[in-house]
């Protein structure tokens, strides 16, 4: 858990939002009556949160009110707030002002008591005055506030209420992984559907992050069309989700009990398609935001699969076979039940691969009797089992050439390119980026990262594939391969580089990663991984204008080539390798055009840094939103 790093305030409209588990209340820490500070009117409307539900707050949290709350007392108090807010001087003074206190920011909160605000410590419950004398008696400047809540962040006492915090699971009090990062966004309406969102699971940061993008993208679409905020609604609540208990017994005769999950999300426009991921970090909230970029990921191909997404917290790795083959013939024992080749069809994801697939399988046949298959990607199953996870890779590196084309550049001979992770993804990128004459130079795994200044190219390549297959870890490349480096605990980003393509897991290039990255001379993020870069990272980025080419376009492959397996299955043909090839490059260009065909009738130009992750988000919301709108509220 990352509380005291990695969370710098960015300049702009957005906002950090420091949530404690309970009920949220939200106020905007500019709307108080200090002098020579003036805001925006997105920032405003933006929200900085803190919750609080243990019960001595409870009577804080009375006089505590919620802006974008409905109720008649915070409108009044939202009238008041926003009537002390005019305007007196320029935009800049709150930018350095922010800035200034970037670090304070982060655990600051207001409550407003007789008309005026107070900055609070959001963990500690303590004003920032009872710190500091002040000699006005009475709350003081913003500036004194915060200065006195500073001194107040750095002493022993906050230190000790925020460890008693952590280690205090019984006083109802939790600190969520991460803080969620709120986007200050345009329209009421828009806000009013992400706050549903975090009063209905306030625990699910990567979803609400997941959402917060997505509507953030869909804010001209929604002023221009009121219908689409109902679809969009119902959108975000999942069609299903099923969660089961999986227990399994080891070599050693132990029992285990993991949790499995399967998050149906959106069927309207056919059968739920999606990963499985088994890996200890699996939550609710991480199936459901991948459940929800798989859902317009899949309707940016121009198949018609519906979203889901599912797994386990079981950790594959330092298993036997037989211990994995157990705890999969378990999951499926009851996942079964949901699935099948017209209702919903399983893919790999992290620590999900042919074995386990092949496994999954195996009970799946065993228990209904079907042939047809209702998994991609293991064995027994096609004609080329692997396709998926090649077809995710190589089509990521078809989106690099469209968006570099666009920057007249040309992805052959790009020397630096930095790949992370070393899994079934990022190995085919590897591979794909050596095919097409570019240089690889970086890959990585959860112990760290492994440059190769040289550049990895197709001998290296079968050894790291054969070193993996053997599940043997990234630093034994450095025995071969001598004038390599193994760097331990520590991400590839500030190495120099072109293109950069994050094949790891979710949020795994952070803010600070971010401006490593933008000093390595890199121009184009090309998100392998689902939601490779976190809320802070994209604002960061957009500033230095670096391109980030969005996962559910970017690595659509992988669902693109399965439609078409499935297409020719149906029609009884057989296309060649070299045929796939050629069908995964149109469909990746087909992706690559409507995204930026989506973004250009947003008014976003497509050299804009953020232009693909909108357009990708709009074009895919419309093809389901169409469906949904046909299909009435069902
Ligand atoms: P994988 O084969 O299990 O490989 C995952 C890789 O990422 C491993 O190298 C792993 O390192 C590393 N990793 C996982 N969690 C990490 C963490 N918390 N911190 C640092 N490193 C971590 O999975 P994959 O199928 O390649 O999937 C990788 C990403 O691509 C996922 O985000 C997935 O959603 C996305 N994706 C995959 C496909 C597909 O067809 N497979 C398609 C589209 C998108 P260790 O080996 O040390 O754990």
């Amino acid at each position: 858990m990352d509380l005291l790093g990695g969370q710098v305030r960015s300049p702009g409209n957005h906002h950090h939002h420091h949530g404690l588990g309970g009920a949220v209340e939200e106020i905007d820490l500019e709307m108080g009556a200090a002098a020579g500070v003036v805001d925006d009117a997105s920032f405003a409307r933006a929200a900085f949160a803190v919750v609080s539900s243990s019960p001595e707050a409870s009577a804080n949290q009375q006089a505590m009110h919620h802006v974008l709350d409905g109720s008649p007392s915070s409108q009044e108090l939202s009238a008041q707030l926003l009537s002390s807010d005019k305007p007196r001087k320029k935009k800049k003074v709150v930018k350095k002002w922010r800035d200034e206190w970037a670090d304070t920011y982060k655990w600051a909160c207001v409550q407003m008591v007789e008309g005026s605000s107070r900055i609070f410590c959001s963990v500690c419950k303590e004003y920032g005055r009872k710190h500091r004398r002040n000699p006005y008696g009475n709350e003081g400047s913003r500036n004194m506030q915060m200065s006195a809540l500073e001194e107040h962040n750095n002493s022993l006492l906050h230190k000790e209420a925020l460890r008693l915090q952590l280690a205090s699971k019984d006083r109802g009090i939790t600190l969520l992984e991460r803080p969620i990062y709120i986007k200050a966004l345009l329209s009421k309406s828009a806000e009013s559907i992400i706050e549903t969102v975090i009063r209905r699971d306030p625990h699910e940061s990567e979803y609400i992050q997941a959402v917060q993008e997505i509507v953030h993208s869909l804010e001209p679409v929604l002023s221009k069309n009121i219908q689409y905020l109902h679809v969009l609604e119902s959108l975000l609540e999942p069609e299903r989700v099923i969660i089961f208990r999986v227990p399994w017994v080891d070599d050693k005769g132990e029992k285990h009990v993991n949790r499995g999950f399967r998050v149906q999300f959106n069927q309207a426009l056919g059968p739920y398609k999606g990963g499985l991921r088994f890996h200890p970090s699996v939550n609710l909230s991480v199936l459901k935001f991948l459940g929800l970029e798989q859902t317009l990921k899949n309707a940016l191909s121009t198949f018609s699969f519906g979203g889901a997404e599912g797994g386990s917290d079981f950790d594959p790795k330092g298993k036997s076979d037989t211990e994995v083959m157990r705890f999969c013939q378990s999951f499926m024992d009851e996942l079964f039940h949901h699935i099948g080749p017209n209702q919903d069809t399983l893919t790999g994801d992290i620590g999900v691969g042919f074995r386990e697939l092949g496994y999954l399988y195996g009970q799946y046949r065993r228990l209904t009797g079907e042939f047809e298959c209702a998994l991609v990607g293991g064995r027994n199953l096609l004609a080329n089992s692997n396709l998926h996870a090649e077809a995710a890779g190589h089509g990521l590196v078809y989106y690099a050439k469209h968006v570099l084309a666009d920057l007249n550049r040309d992805i052959k001979g790009l020397r630096l390119c930095l790949i992370s992770g070393s899994g079934k993804l990022a190995m085919h990128v590897m591979e794909k980026l050596i095919a097409v004459g570019a240089v690889p130079v970086s890959l990585s795994d959860s112990k760290g990262f492994l440059l190769d200044d040289e550049g990895f190219d197709g001998s290296k390549a079968m050894f790291l594939k054969d070193m993996k297959s053997q599940q043997k870890p990234l630093r034994e490349y450095t025995r071969r391969y001598v004038r390599a480096k193994y760097f331990d605990d520590a991400r590839p980003w500030g190495e120099k580089c072109d293109l950069a393509f994050p094949c790891a897991t979710q949020n795994e290039l952070n803010h600070s990663d971010a401006l490593a990255i933008i000093s390595s001379g890199c121009h184009v993020i090309v998100e392998g991984s689902d939601m490779s870069c976190t809320a802070e990272a994209i604002d960061v980025l957009r500033k230095s204008k670096i391109i980030v080419a969005p996962s559910k376009a970017a690595n659509a492959g992988g669902v693109a080539v399965s439609g078409l397996e499935m297409a020719s299955k149906s029609n009884q043909m057989h296309w060649t390798g070299e045929e796939v090839d050629t069908k995964l490059q149109e469909l990746m260009r087909d992706i690559y055009q409507k995204s930026v065909a989506a973004a250009a009738a947003c008014g976003h130009s497509k050299d804009g840094p953020e232009a693909l992750v909108h357009g990708a988000n709009v074009a895919g919301f419309l093809r389901v939103a169409q469906a949904m709108l046909e299909q009435g509220c069902v």
